[in-house]
């Protein structure tokens, strides 16, 4: 009712309405828009007037049902456009802007009146080609649409990656009336794709570059080299004992000292330098345009190791490092990526194998020896099995009498391919590669054989014969040990006092309180234990005696400068006088001449082994050695008598 009462107000006043919007009811089946049911739009002008000679009025209705709606929905449009989270640009075909929604405001810094009526050209980076947009628009007109990843420039200088799709609207004839770009920010998307792409090229731990990029880098800088005829070094580098910190203090503290190293090894050298972590505890770096080995001997002389060694802080607590090092250069050493990195390996090996914390160039003569080791590690595999190892025995005898007074075992290997090999070459490889173990079994077994048959010989020469084996950590350190003792002293009828074990000083020093368990029970067994090459660890003094020790066999080293070296002599008497003290009997090895004999007779010692009285003998060269030096012992006492 009050809008009826306006209009006839309004007709009152003006006699005339114009465009007077209105509702009108058009019968219960009308079709409204919805949500007006029943009630239509309509638009009315009316005009008072005379009609035969009466006042009228003329109304003309015009039904903007349709036009109502379509109002709507623009109005809906509009808030989907401002409410859009994507940046909207309406450009129209003079390449202008006519529209820019909020989320373009708020994306790009710009507001609506600064970029109104613009070129949107304003929006494209510095580094990028002004007919960017251009480009655009012909490929968005050609097919009807475009999209893809695009850089603009925000207002305040800084690029925005955004995921952009233009839409060409086109007028009826076809010519392209409106561009609609829409633009989504992908700043986060970006951020953890270059994270992915990074974590592909880097190791998690460290950040450092991965085996992958480490590569890479290595062959852009043997490019260069070629170019400049300089040099490339490749540092394999690998933490010595990193295990135990890792055991000992766990895995947390581990990872801390690999970031540390990895933040020392990147002060030591170049920005233009990589330095790579393979994994574990293995680190690779690349120096790049070198000009000589002495430079790189420089770098690691000066910085890189120095900075290794000095003490690390991980998490309060103080760790110190060092490291072993293989170099390989190119192109002297090899020409190759793989070749370069193996060589470097093969280095750092023997860097590690000659004692750690240290570093070596590449030379022939180490791939000659690792090809060596690698074969003898193969073949040792099959040693026990195809009979190619034996046992020898080396006499020790009494000091003052030179009676024999037992043997010492040493292993023998005569390889069908490699010829003999000494235990100094393949000991070590047994010890790594756990053969030891099935070998040291053979070796306890076979010694406890040749026990037995000389207790069985007729004559009985060697009845009394007491036979030592030497025992290495790792077989000290398994769990068979106590096991196979127990079974071939059983099947040989060995009895107590007959075999003997040799442990080396540091060996024992290792792990003590494991060993000192182990040792017990051996001991419980009937079986003796020597201290092998003694004078060449660090025993602790109050350790040592609290071993069940029978003897000290002190190192042939000192024994062999006895005679020059006046703190050699003092050294062993000291030794044999600690022995003694001990209640231990003292074993001088390597005894060469009887020069030495005399001497270290006069210091006390109570047994011999060596060169001067005889070499390891096979069991029937040792009969007959017995037999010789038989006549060379009456002889001596009789000297000794007069
Ligand atoms: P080791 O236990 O110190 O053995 C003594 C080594 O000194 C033997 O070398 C022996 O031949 C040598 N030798 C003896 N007298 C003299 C001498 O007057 N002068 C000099 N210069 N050397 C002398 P070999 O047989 O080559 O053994 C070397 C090492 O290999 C042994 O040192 C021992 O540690 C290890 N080994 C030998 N056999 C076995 C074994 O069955 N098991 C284990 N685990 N290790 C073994
Ligand atoms: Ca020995
Ligand atoms: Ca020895």
């Amino acid at each position: 009712s009050d809008v009826r009462a306006r209009f006839f107000q309004q007709l009152a006043h003006y006699d005339v309405v114009n465009e007077f919007e209105v509702r009108w009811k058009i019968g219960a089946s009308g079709e409204g828009a919805p949500g007006n049911a029943g009630a239509s739009w309509a638009v009315l002008s009316a005009r008072r007037m005379k009609y035969q000679g009466m006042d009228a009025v003329l109304t003309v209705f015009s039904p903007i049902n349709h036009l109502k709606q379509m109002e709507q929905r623009l109005e809906l449009w509009a808030k989907v456009f401002e409410a859009s989270s994507e940046g909207i640009m309406i450009v129209n075909a003079n390449e202008r802007i006519m529209s820019v929604n909020r989320a373009f405001v708020r994306a790009t810094g710009y507001d609506f009146h600064e970029a109104f009526g613009e070129r949107p050209d304003f929006l494209i980076p510095d580094h990028v080609d002004k007919t960017f947009f251009v480009d655009l628009w012909r490929a968005a007109q050609q097919k009807g649409s475009w999209q893809g990843e695009v850089q603009l420039k925000r207002r305040n200088g800084e690029t925005l990656p955004v995921w952009l799709m233009i839409s060409t609207v086109r007028e009826p004839q076809g010519a392209p009336s409106y561009y609609i770009c829409t633009s989504i920010d992908i700043t986060d998307r970006k951020k953890s794709e270059e994270r992915i792409t990074f974590l592909a090229h880097h190791d998690v731990l460290t950040e450092l570059p991965n085996r992958s990029l480490c590569i890479e880098r290595l062959r852009s800088a043997i490019q260069q080299a070629e170019r400049t005829g300089q040099k490339v070094a490749v540092l394999f580098i690998d933490l010595d004992r990193f295990k135990n910190i890792n055991d000992s203090l766990g895995h947390h503290i581990g990872d801390g000292l690999l970031r540390s190293v990895a933040r020392r090894l990147t002060e030591a050298v170049r920005a233009v330098d990589t330095v790579s972590r393979l994994g574990g505890d293995e680190f690779v770096v690349v120096l790049s345009g070198v000009e000589n080995s002495e430079e790189v001997t420089r770098v690691l002389d000066s910085r890189l190791l120095p900075l290794i060694r000095k003490p690390h802080d991980v998490e309060g607590n103080e760790l110190h490092a060092s490291c072993s090092v293989g170099v390989a250069m190119y192109p002297a050493d090899a020409q190759g990526i793989d070749e370069l990195m193996r060589l470097a390996d093969v280095a750092m090996y023997h860097a590690k194998s000659t004692g750690r914390n240290t570093a070596y160039f590449f030379s022939a003569e180490m791939t000659e020896r690792a090809e060596r080791r690698q074969q003898i590690e193969s073949r040792l595999r099959h040693a026990i099995v195809k009979g190619e190892l034996s046992l020898q025995y080396q006499p020790c005898v009494d000091a003052k009498t030179g009676e024999l007074v037992s043997v010492e075992g040493l292993l023998r290997w005569n390889s069908v391919e490699l010829g003999k090999v000494t235990p100094d070459q393949f000991i070590h490889v047994a010890e790594e590669t756990g053969l030891i173990v099935p070998i040291g079994e053979w070796v306890i077994e076979t010694a406890c054989a040749q026990l037995a048959t000389w207790q069985s010989e007729t004559g009985g020469a060697f009845r009394e014969l007491a036979v030592s084996v030497n025992l290495s950590a790792s077989q000290l350190r398994s769990s068979g040990l106590l096991g196979a003792l127990e079974s071939s002293m059983r099947r040989h009828a060995v009895g107590p006092g007959r075999l003997e074990i040799e442990i080396t000083e540091s060996t024992l020093m290792e792990g003590v309180q494991i060993n000192l368990q182990k040792l017990v029970a051996i001991r419980a067994l009937g079986v003796g234990l020597a201290i092998d090459d003694f004078g060449t660890g660090y025993s602790s003094l109050s350790y040592l005696s609290r071993f069940p020790i029978d003897k000290l066999k002190i190192d042939r080293s000192f024994v062999h400068e006895i005679l020059g070296d006046p703190n050699n002599l003092a050294i062993t008497r000291s030794i044999i006088g600690l022995g003694h003290t001990l209640g231990l009997k003292v074993v001088a090895e390597g005894v060469e001449t009887e020069a030495e004999a005399i001497v270290l007779r006069g210091a006390g010692c109570d047994e011999f082994q060596g060169f001067r009285y005889a070499p390891s003998l096979s069991p029937s060269e040792l009969s007959d050695w017995r037999a010789m030096s038989s006549a060379e012992v009456i002889s001596r006492q009789q000297a000794l008598s007069l």
